[in-house]
């Protein structure tokens, strides 16, 4: 047999485009439209470039120690990666490990069915309602492992605690990941949840609320059982997943608390400004409690309007799957750019 019979195969996530220049809008990847916490631009130019000839510190641990401060947790709590898909992955990896299939919503962040297939991990996707949202009670059956984004993404919609303390609470033997990526928005994070429950993970991002995708860095709360067996697959793998910048300017982004406040406080006025001004356009929008909008309209086609937007050198993301076709997601930008928006899209319907 040749060696290309043996060759993983694999569908690997698309990600968002990253279009490059001055005169686009980009809406289509999630990104903070503000830049990170000033303290990282000081640590930025302070950095010797001679510190990299050595090898950054693979417990990454004034990073961690800058998260258990903001977040009160012991160190022994918190896991640190590469992007939180990094860590995504490392817990499919290490948590998943059953034979029974682990359940995501049929609508969600598309890297878990991805994940799923690289490790072999037989899955299930119940369906969300009508209008976007979790049933509980369908995470009521045997499973390996369950997860899902809260809010969950690209719809934006946010599953109250109580809800997700349930599903928690039905599957102790299971390990329970609640993708918190876009939890700073105004949603309710269910880390309180993490000293009642051992079988509960929480994974957040410095992409979304910290304006550092650019960086590189999640990080994962539990209880310290599960941060050991994380770490133990981590280190069986590559020991130095973050680099040093990552570490050092990771520690600088998360200190800030008072800029954090302003710049998620501003996005989510601009969502919710953003509600209005859609709907007064004809637009339908879930209720995200997200840095992006999911929306649809009733007279044009999501993915004619794609293509509009797209010429109009305005980026948003369109997902061409069962359920979303009909829909784009567009991420809060600031004010200017989501004024150059409506005004592109005022001018497109009346032109229909
Ligand atoms: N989870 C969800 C739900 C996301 O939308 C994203 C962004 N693509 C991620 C995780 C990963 O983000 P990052 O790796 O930049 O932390």
């Amino acid at each position: 047999m040749s060696w290309r019979t043996y060759i993983r195969e694999v569908e690997p996530y698309v990600p968002g485009e990253q279009p490059q220049g001055e005169t686009i809008i980009k809406l289509n990847t999630n990104e903070n439209p503000y830049p990170p916490a000033p303290a990282v631009e000081k640590a930025l130019r302070n950095m010797d470039p001679a510190w990299f000839r050595k090898y950054p510190d693979p417990s990454a641990d004034i990073l961690v120690e800058a998260l258990a401060d903001c977040y009160h947790l012991p160190k022994e709590r918190i896991f640190v990666g590469v992007g939180s898909d990094d860590v995504l992955g490392m817990a499919f990896l290490t948590f998943f490990n059953s034979g029974k299939p682990i359940l995501f919503p049929d609508v969600t962040y598309s890297f878990y069915p991805v994940w799923a297939q690289l490790f072999g991990i037989p899955y299930e996707t119940p369906a969300l309602d009508g209008d976007f949202r979790i049933k509980p009670e369908d995470y009521r059956r045997e499973n390996g492992g369950i997860i899902f984004p809260n809010p969950n993404a690209p719809t934006g919609v946010f599953l109250p605690l109580d809800q997700v303390e349930e599903i928690v609470k039905a599957n102790r033997d299971s390990v329970v990941i609640v993708d918190e990526a876009y939890i700073d928005f105004g949603g309710e994070s269910a880390l309180p949840l993490i000293e009642r429950y051992d079988n509960l993970l929480i994974v957040q991002t410095f992409s979304k609320s910290r304006s550092m995708a650019g960086m590189r860095v999640g990080y994962a709360m539990g209880q310290e059982e599960l941060i050991q067996a994380l770490g133990n697959v981590k280190y069986s793998y590559n020991s130095y997943t973050m680099n040093m910048p990552s570490i050092i300017l990771g520690a600088e982004a998360v200190r800030d608390e008072a800029y954090f406040r302003e710049t998620t406080g501003k996005i989510m006025k601009t969502r919710e400004n953003a509600k209005a001004r859609l709907s007064r356009l004809g637009f339908s929008c879930t209720d995200s409690r997200t840095n992006f909008l999911f929306i649809t309209h009733p007279r044009v086609k999501a993915a004619q309007l794609f293509e509009a937007l797209r010429r109009g050198r305005i980026y948003v993301r369109y997902f061409r799957a069962p359920r979303l076709d009909n829909y784009l997601r567009v991420t809060v930008g600031t004010d200017e750019e989501m004024e150059v928006l409506y005004d592109f899209l005022e001018s497109y319907l009346e032109r229909l």
